[in-house]
């Protein structure tokens, strides 16, 4: 059997790992479960997979668990905080670790499962963006696995040979198509956009998510940390990478060799789809997912991206280009000013120019080392919230 941690249980990913790990019993055994404070949800997955470990962030949530699961008289032990998150990604039972905690809270967990030379299964991307090189370096010292969980990475890595690490030049691509839907305003009158409301901005027209990152796909932040992600999962430059705007998402990305041959990787836009090949790979297993009907589904259409609409792309790009610890900054301030979108205190407008304006104020350093992006991380977050503060 294959120990699994799932890292942000309770969230979108994480159910949606634990639907395709149903389909698949006797092949992996769940280790550990965590969450950050749904005490309810992590009972219910506790008593349904009976993993060894559950961990709550939140010390108070911790206990209320601890109380129900003996209550239920289940095996499980509970852990708390950043230090259970730790222990249960690196644990000698887990073979594979799935990075579905959101935003930069995930980075020292899904690096502690980098450097005990797991599989990792990414869906954590903010994990990366904040420390790229340190990142892949851990994978690569430890003897880690690292398998793309966000769809467009997953459909590049679907679409690129196995010697990929070979360099992409020499294994003759071209580019790489990182497709991206366009959000739910894609079509809105850019006079309106100042005035959307967080529920409007996370019906995203295509995918079930979590709330950041369905603000971040309303931005196009998202795709602009995925054009970021993809640079360092595939080492390469954003000269190399195309985004591509495709709304319907059926297409989840694409690549383009010297021969004229453009590879994609097609499916329903559902999750569990990457989310098993990464589990299975390299063979394959069923996920659940509705086949792609060609005669009903597949309409593929494509625009270029719409740099005035979505400023987050620039800055995105801009940020990598930039490099050291501008990713971490970009990121630390988009994932404070998502939060005071949701929470009604900044336009969706202005989560571009708060981001903008942490980038011109927080200077980039070199990201040599763990502290030294966690002290920027900190920086860039401590100057948005002033600056939030300060209207
Ligand atoms: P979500 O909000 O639905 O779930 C987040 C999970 O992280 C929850 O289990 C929550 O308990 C946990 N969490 C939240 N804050 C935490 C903290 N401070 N410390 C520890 N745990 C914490 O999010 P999601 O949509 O499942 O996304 C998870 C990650 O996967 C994100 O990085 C996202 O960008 C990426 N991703 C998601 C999708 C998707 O379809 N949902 C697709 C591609 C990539
Ligand atoms: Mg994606």
């Amino acid at each position: 059997m294959i120990g699994i941690t799932i890292l942000g249980s309770t969230g979108s990913i994480g159910v949606s790992t634990l639907d395709v790990l149903a389909q698949q019993k006797g092949r992996f055994q769940v280790v550990a479960l965590t969450a950050n404070t749904q005490v309810e949800r992590l009972f219910q997955q506790c008593r349904a997979v009976l993993p060894e470990f559950a961990v709550m962030v939140d010390a108070d949530a911790a206990q209320q668990l601890e109380q129900k699961i003996k209550q239920a008289g289940l095996i499980t032990q509970v852990r708390q905080g950043l230090a259970g998150l730790i222990e249960v990604a690196s644990l000698a039972q887990t073979d594979y670790v799935m990075a579905a905690i959101v935003g930069g809270a995930g980075l020292l967990p899904t690096l502690a499962a980098a450097e005990a030379g797991k599989r990792v299964l990414l869906a954590n991307k903010e994990a990366l963006v904040m420390s790229g090189q340190l990142f892949m370096d851990a994978v690569h010292k430890n003897g880690a696995e690292l398998l793309p969980i966000d769809s467009e990475h997953n459909a590049i890595f679907q679409s690129l040979p196995g010697n990929y690490s070979d360099g992409l030049a020499t294994i003759g691509v071209r580019k790489i198509l990182l497709t991206g839907s366009g959000g739910p305003f894609r079509n809105t009158p850019l006079d309106e956009l100042n005035r959307v409301t967080p529920d409007q901005a996370c019906a995203h027209p295509n995918w079930s998510m979590g709330r950041k990152i369905s603000v971040d796909s309303a931005t196009m932040m998202n795709k602009g940390l995925e054009l970021i992600e993809a640079c360092w999962l595939f080492d390469t430059s954003p000269d190399n990478i195309e985004i591509v705007v495709h709304p319907q998402s059926i297409i989840h990305s694409m690549v383009e060799y010297v021969d004229g041959s453009v590879l994609a990787q097609m499916g329903m836009p559902d999750m569990r789809t990457p989310i098993a090949h990464a589990l299975a790979w390299p063979q394959r297993m069923s996920s659940g997912v509705t086949r792609l009907d060609f005669f009903s589904d597949v309409k593929l259409e494509f625009e270029k991206p719409d740099h005035d609409r979505f400023p987050c792309l620039r800055l995105a790009e801009e940020a990598i280009r930039t490099g050291g610890t501008m990713p971490a900054i970009l990121n630390a301030a988009n994932e404070v000013a998502v939060q005071a979108f949701l929470e009604q205190q900044l336009a969706f407008t202005a989560i571009a120019t708060l981001v903008e304006k942490v980038m011109r104020t927080v200077n980039a350093q070199e990201a040599d080392s763990l502290d030294v992006i966690l002290e920027e991380d900190a920086r860039a977050r401590d100057v948005a919230r002033k600056l939030l503060l300060a209207g």
